[in-house]
């Protein structure tokens, strides 16, 4: 269909000022945070469910392509138009339906940001415990789609075991309920499915979650590290002592480098790692749980331990961690961010193997990751101009997920595999298991209309 033809129709369902196709538009929209780029023939901001089911009937009778969007920060391709179509943005979409305090429950719209409800619940004295770096201007609906990860979700679990139901929109336009607020809902469990399928079987328009009352009390420790051996030593021995903080972060030298140089965190600058640990909790025992964090530190070589003494300081080590990726973008023109996961008792020798594939290579890599989960992000850092250095960057990529897989991990940890790592999929599934991912991906949708071109490589079926 011709592109004015479309934006005709569109706009008969969502109004003429919400469907967008100016080449700036289109520019726009072809990129997220991932390496790939390609442009949608248009865009579409609905404001409610019923437009949304209008959307997709339209585009199921026309055949065209839908790829879900939400702020576009996904680091794995998944929001770019592989084969053009139409982007749906949830900017519009973006209200806190429902808090409900005595049921635990919150119920929102897709295109709402992460941290605007985490802002709302404070009032409370709530909090929702998923907490992605990018939480300031992440989406629920991104969140839903990666199931995403964080720091704290070493402690309390992932998005999908946060997401306990949602509205959702079938390919051809019909719309679902699954799930609810009440837990174990009888049935095939398709919240569970739906949640990280990365916009390849439908659009959430609204989701439940659970909400948890603030912890009482929070303890931050920084440990400083002159190996990343002995930091990576020490996330096994906590854990293996039977403690689980709330977060077990890393972060290692070129990264506290860059951090420094523009966050002024408070990391030391010689250090070659350091862990950030965070308990939250009752009050009650929770400085006997630091010490004995703090002991365990010191007998993995941490050659500092500290307490965050006040609340800003608390916050002032959190920003370094969380604008760990903006500030390393500082460093070189590109970055891709790996994202493999592995038991954490291989964090030491598989970090160890992540440096040598930089030095293979000639490409520096930093090392910001939620150690906790055993799930890495080295970020390879480049420049897209150069087309060699390009080259080697994918190369290396691929690589370090081959460790990951080849240590008793996988692929991804929280980011998703979108168009970024579908031939690495064979590092982790047969040709057997990725046919029967494509049998649910075809019960859902048959026609290939939402997201295609993503998670899938190709196999003889
Ligand atoms: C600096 C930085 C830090 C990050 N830190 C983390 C981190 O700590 N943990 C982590 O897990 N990720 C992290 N990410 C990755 C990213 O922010 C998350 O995946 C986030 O959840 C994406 O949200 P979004 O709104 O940008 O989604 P988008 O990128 O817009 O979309 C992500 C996926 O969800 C699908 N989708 C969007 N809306 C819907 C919907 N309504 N229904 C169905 N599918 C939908 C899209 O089609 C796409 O496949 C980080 C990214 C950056 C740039």
């Amino acid at each position: 269909m011709e592109r004015k033809q479309m934006v005709e129709e569109l706009s008969g369902i969502v109004g003429k000022e919400n469907v967008l196709s100016s080449e700036t538009d289109l520019m726009l929209y072809g990129y997220d945070a991932s390496l790939f780029k390609a442009k949608p023939d248009c865009i579409v901001l609905p404001g409610s469910t019923e437009e949304v089911s209008g959307i997709v009937k339209w585009a199921h009778q026309n055949g065209i392509h839908i790829v879900a969007r939400g702020s576009g920060t996904n680091l794995s391709g998944g929001t770019i138009p592989a084969r053009g179509g139409v982007v749906i943005h949830f900017s519009r979409m973006n209200r806190i339906l429902e808090i409900d305090i005595e049921n635990q429950r919150a119920v929102v719209e897709p295109g709402l940001f992460t941290l605007a409800l985490k802002n709302q619940l404070a009032r409370y004295g709530y909090v929702y415990q998923p907490d992605p770096a990018s939480e300031r201007v992440s989406t629920f609906g991104g969140n839903f789609g990666e199931n995403s990860g964080g720091p704290h979700c070493l402690k309390y679990g992932v998005t999908t075991n946060h997401i306990l139901g949602a509205e959702f929109v079938l390919s051809n336009g019909e719309v679902i309920r699954v799930g609810g607020k009440a837990p174990d809902s009888p049935g095939y469990d398709l919240t569970g499915l739906l949640v990280g399928s990365e916009g390849t079987l439908g659009i959430a328009t609204k989701l439940i979650l659970r909400i948890m009352p603030k912890p009482e009390a929070v303890k931050t420790l920084l440990a400083i590290y002159n190996t990343l051996e002995d930091a990576g030593k020490t996330v096994s021995a906590i854990i293996a002592d039977g403690i689980v903080p709330a977060t077990l972060e890393m972060l290692d030298k070129l990264t506290i480098k860059a951090v420094e140089e523009s966050i002024h965190a408070g990391f030391p600058l010689d250090a070659e790692a350091v862990l950030l640990i965070e308990l939250d909790g009752l009050r009650d025992g929770m400085e006997r749980l630091a010490d004995r964090i703090m002991e365990i530190c010191r007998k993995n070589q941490a050659r500092e331990v500290k307490a965050a003494k006040t609340e800003a300081e608390r916050m002032q080590l959190w920003a370094g961690r969380k604008g760990a990726f903006g500030a390393i973008a500082r460093l070189r023109p590109n970055y891709l961010v790996c994202d493999g996961t592995v038991p954490r008792t291989k964090l030491p020798e598989v970090l160890t193997r992540v440096m040598e594939v930089g030095k293979k290579y000639d490409l520096a890599i930093a090392n910001v990751f939620h150690a906790g989960d055993g799930n890495l992000h080295p970020l390879i850092l480049f420049d897209e101009r150069n087309e060699e250095e390009l080259r080697k960057v994918h190369l290396a990529g691929s690589e370090i997920l081959k460790i990951c897989a080849e240590a008793g991990g996988t692929i991804s940890g929280e980011h998703g595999i979108g168009t970024e790592k579908m031939k690495e999929m064979f590092f982790v599934f047969t040709p057997q298991d990725i046919s029967a991912m494509k049998k649910v991906k075809r019960a859902f949708d048959p026609e290939d209309i939402y997201n295609p071109g993503k998670i899938f490589p190709e196999i003889q079926e």
